[in-house]
């Protein structure tokens, strides 16, 4: 026996006459004076039934038992609406079931929110996430979830990659973010980290002669919680052998492209321009700018060296960017405040302090009038993040962003060390497998601080959709890398012994680039939170609502592991399940 003959949003007026059995969700019942009108809801739209107790008495009795949520089975004649009832804007509204047979087939419990209700509270949702999917955002956001994975899966197969499983539970993997670990019964006192990225272990393929890896994998990072990241997420990893920045680059665009066309939405034009990471952040003191708009910074150190206005004069770096608009003294004292708590002395206005400039100076600024010339004086790293955030906050304030534009782009050469204050030292900016840019390598040790390395990201309209690089492939040089950041000689063998092995044995020069995938949908979608676009999300505080985890446990389970715990949990843990442990 089928449940059903068609899903709930597919009966049209070429069906009119032929016996159907439907079956889904109530979303509606309604009564009128003998007539039960009932909306039956999958998730492919609603087809409206009708129950007449005149024509089936038996099915009008069940009909009053409905409630919002009910599965029922509903099996009838269909019949073309009359005309002054037909709803032009559901695909189903020139149709109704004449219901003769209804079957209750689950029963609801009073709802803990209405599926049509706007603004519930999210934690609310999560708790009951299976009605929560049952809306059709949901819905929408996990078949476009769906599609872009197919999408992305036939890319990587037309273009050679092969899909390989790499395990979740491994050493500490170094992309910057605290491992979760996993102890191991057999071995009490051990851990496994579970894998930040599957990155060295696609490299490892590469040495094993895989030349195009894929995987859609999941990584864990024990980061805090916010709109753009989960405890977990998934990503399109890939690695590459024989190639160059370009192929890597080339397939990630057709990725893309690919799979703004399976979700029929117009692709971004090819090839996603450039900017090296220099640009960006002079330009636009970022990153991961948005580009779609404008309010370029732009430098005005050397035009206000030996200057007249204190502020300038002796300062190491001075840059601005001109709005198209005036301020008034109370907006412009809010702005300078902002300006202040992302970490600025100051925010000059031009208007303000033309009196205190030379011509020359003023020349250089050549602010037309209507505008205003806003200035940020420091040490070059505040200026450009000051003023990179300044342009942020203005073009969402004064709305000057182009949400009709979508800008993909790419920033390169981004230098391979950074200083590490938490260090006191030099730590990597990808991670430490990035090589230097080509005849680089010997600044290496002599010039960390600017030596540039081999690696790109992938920005969509600012948000950072992944990164990748070109990998070190000489065991020689990935020590120099290792010394660089302090790893003595026994910490390198101890935690990548098995890398420098096997760099060391016929490694391919190589290549490759993760891009999130939850991140890519949720923009797609137009959402502006990951949660929107996954089934079973975690809240910022890192809780699971739905099922209550993470828990404490019992002692004897710690004590199994090798473990003691120093939190007060005690008393919560001698009531929490203790594992099935078979
Ligand atoms: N492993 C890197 C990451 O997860 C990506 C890459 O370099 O391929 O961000």
């Amino acid at each position: 026996m089928s449940w059903r003959d068609l899903r709930c949003g597919e009966p049209r007026p070429e069906q009119v006459g032929e016996r159907l059995t439907l079956a889904g969700w109530v979303a509606t019942r309604r009564d009128h004076g003998g007539l039960v009108f009932v909306d039956l809801r999958d998730h492919t739209g609603v087809c409206q039934l009708v129950i007449n107790p005149e024509h089936a008495p038996e099915a009008h009795t069940v009909a009053h038992e409905l409630r919002n949520e009910f599965v029922v089975q509903a099996e009838g004649e269909l019949v073309a609406r009359a005309p002054e009832a037909v709803n032009p804007n559901l695909p189903t509204g020139a149709v109704e079931l004449q219901v003769d047979r209804l079957e209750i087939l689950s029963r609801s419990t009073p709802l803990p929110f209405q599926l049509d209700e706007e603004h519930v509270d999210e934690t609310l949702r999560l708790r009951y996430r299976w009605l929560d999917l049952r809306r059709e955002q949901m819905q929408r956001n996990l078949r476009l979830s769906h599609t872009v994975v197919q999408s992305i899966r036939r890319t990587m197969d037309e273009r050679g990659f092969i899909d390989v499983w790499t395990p979740s539970m491994t050493r500490g993997t170094p992309e910057g973010a605290r491992d979760f670990l996993a102890p191991v019964r057999l071995q009490p006192g051990k851990f496994f980290a579970l894998a930040q990225s599957p990155q060295l272990f696609k490299q490892l393929c590469m040495v094993g002669g895989i030349d195009r890896y894929y995987q859609i994998a999941t990584c864990w990072r024990d980061e805090d919680l916010r709109a753009d990241r989960q405890f977990e997420f998934r990503q399109l990893d890939l690695e590459m052998a024989f190639v160059e920045r370009e192929d890597v680059l080339d397939v990630m665009e057709a990725c893309v492209v690919g799979a703004f066309e399976a979700a029929g939405v117009e692709p971004p034009q090819r090839p996603f321009p450039h900017l090296t990471y220099a640009e960006a952040m002079l330009r636009y003191g970022s990153d991961k700018p948005d580009l779609r708009f404008g309010l370029e910074i732009q430098d005005a150190t050397e035009v206000t060296r030996g200057s007249e206005f204190g502020v300038f004069k002796n300062a190491p770096c001075v840059r601005y960017v001109v709005v198209p608009r005036t301020f008034s003294r109370s907006e412009q004292a809010r702005l300078e405040e902002v300006a202040k708590e992302w970490g600025a002395k100051g925010l000059a206005n031009l208007t303000q302090i033309s009196k205190f400039l030379s011509e020359r100076e003023l020349e250089a600024f050549g602010v037309e009038e209507g505008w205003t010339a806003l200035f940020v004086a420091d040490e070059e790293p505040v200026v450009a993040r000051v003023l990179g955030l300044l342009r942020l906050h203005l073009a969402h304030e004064l709305d000057l962003i182009d949400t009709a534009l979508d800008v993909f782009h790419w920033v390169t050469d981004f230098p391979l060390f950074e200083h590490s204050e938490e260090y006191g030292g030099w730590t990597f900016m990808h991670h430490p497998f990035t090589a230097s840019v080509a005849g680089e390598e010997e600044r290496i040790e002599a010039d960390p601080e600017h030596v540039l390395g081999q690696h790109y990201d992938l920005i969509w309209n600012g948000w950072e959709l992944g990164s990748g690089s070109i990998r070190i492939h000489d065991a020689e040089m990935q020590q120099a890398v290792f010394r660089v950041m302090g790893i003595s000689e026994d910490d390198q063998r101890a935690k990548f012994g098995f890398l420098l092995d096997a760099l060391g044995m016929g490694a391919p020069p190589h290549g490759g680039f993760a891009m999130g995938i939850d991140r890519f949908v949720a923009r797609m979608a137009g959402e502006p939170d990951l949660r929107q676009v996954i089934a079973f999300p975690k809240v910022a505080s890192g809780d699971d609502p739905l099922t209550g985890a993470p828990t404490p446990v019992p002692e004897t389970v710690l004590a199994e592991l090798g473990i003691r715990s120093i939190v007060e949990v005690e008393a919560e843990a001698g009531q929490a399940q203790a594992p099935d442990r078979r």
